[in-house]
């Protein structure tokens, strides 16, 4: 593997749980017999990652990246620059543990998310025209003000903390076979696979992502970290590049991925569906994307006994609501 200085080890993972231990949520594995039939598996399980407090699984890698930082740096507050489920983890983590929190926004992020941060008790600065600028200020002010910025995947200590889901499994399915994480940086596959695949390596670990502005899986067929065009997705949390300075989590998903696999938006939706009619579960498009893939009716390398991540709930009710109307 490449060993970039400073990048997370099992046992990494294994100090995150115990700092984040009471912070968030253990997660319950939901079995799904109609997807088990629909793939020819012995079993499907569902890890309900969208029962964490701030509806996402991001929740872990914030809350360990924020007590990870040296007191005086916590002291000063933390800095991103995401809208998505990590902006949202951060606030939640940063307000949990009465820690300033400042997310730099764009001005192309409409005024019901940036009302969202707010509600959630972080200071929003309104900071340039894309995200890149929104990015580049947030970078400046942990500089200037010397506040702790925590990237949503391409941390080390991110990764640690999204690792410790794959810590769970192992305790809840341990004969797990076959793994199907949702994938856009890479940071809670490169977590969860790394913690699995030191006690089972044999484990069979697929990257999902959607068709549409798959970055990390078009970086992976060009050996390095390259851009793609943004396009909206029903998976949006799957959406954005992973830096063409990226240092830890691109190496690790080459590393730890055995397969990737990009689904379409109709599978997405349908997936939607069916999560929400059959196992009664809202899910965001992202966190469809493993479900959609086996409704394909195979599991990817052949195995008997998958785990699919369930990873978020963020998702507009209206929309969902006229989504799950709709007729396949
Ligand atoms: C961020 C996110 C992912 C993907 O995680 P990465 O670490 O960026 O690969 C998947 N599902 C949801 C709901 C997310 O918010």
């Amino acid at each position: 593997m490449a060993a970039e200085a400073g990048a997370p080890t099992p046992a990494d993972i294994y100090r995150a749980r115990a700092r984040i231990a009471g912070r968030v949520a253990r997660t319950p594995l939901l079995s799904s017999p109609r997807l088990a039939r629909a793939c020819g598996a012995d079993s499907v399980s569902l890890k309900l990652e969208m029962l964490q407090p701030s509806g996402a699984f991001k929740l872990r890698g914030a809350t360990h990246a924020l007590l990870a930082l040296a007191p005086e740096t916590r002291a000063r507050g933390v800095v991103t620059a995401s809208t998505g489920n990590h902006g949202r983890a951060l606030a939640w983590a940063a307000r949990a543990e009465g820690v300033a929190c400042t997310v730099c926004l764009s001005a192309l992020v409409p005024a019901n998310k940036v009302a969202a941060v707010r509600e959630l008790g972080a200071e929003v600065v309104l900071a340039g025209d894309d995200q890149d600028a929104a990015v580049a200020e947030a970078l400046r002010l942990a500089e200037t003000r010397g506040l702790g910025y925590i990237p949503p995947f391409d941390h080390p200590d991110v990764i640690a903390g999204q690792g410790t889901l794959g810590l769970e499994l192992l305790e809840d399915a341990p004969d797990l076979d076959t793994l199907l994480v949702p994938l856009s940086g890479g940071g809670l596959l490169a977590g969860v696979a790394l913690a699995v695949k030191a006690v089972k390596p044999d484990v069979h670990v697929v990257g999902i992502s959607p068709q549409r502005g798959a970055a990390m899986i078009e970086s992976l067929r060009a050996g390095r970290p390259v851009e793609v065009a943004e396009e909206t997705t029903l998976a949006d949390s799957l959406g954005g590049g992973i830096g063409l300075d990226n240092r830890y989590s691109f190496a690790l998903v080459r590393a730890l991925a055995d397969t990737v696999v990009q689904v379409s938006e109709a599978e997405i939706a349908a997936a939607m569906r069916e999560l929400h009619r059959h196992e009664r579960l809202v899910t965001e498009g992202a966190a469809a994307v493993g479900a959609a893939l086996l409704a394909r009716g195979e599991v990817p390398g052949g195995g008997r006994r998958a785990v699919v991540l369930v990873t978020g709930n963020n998702v507009d009710m209206d929309r969902f609501t006229r989504l799950i109307c709709e007729r396949d």
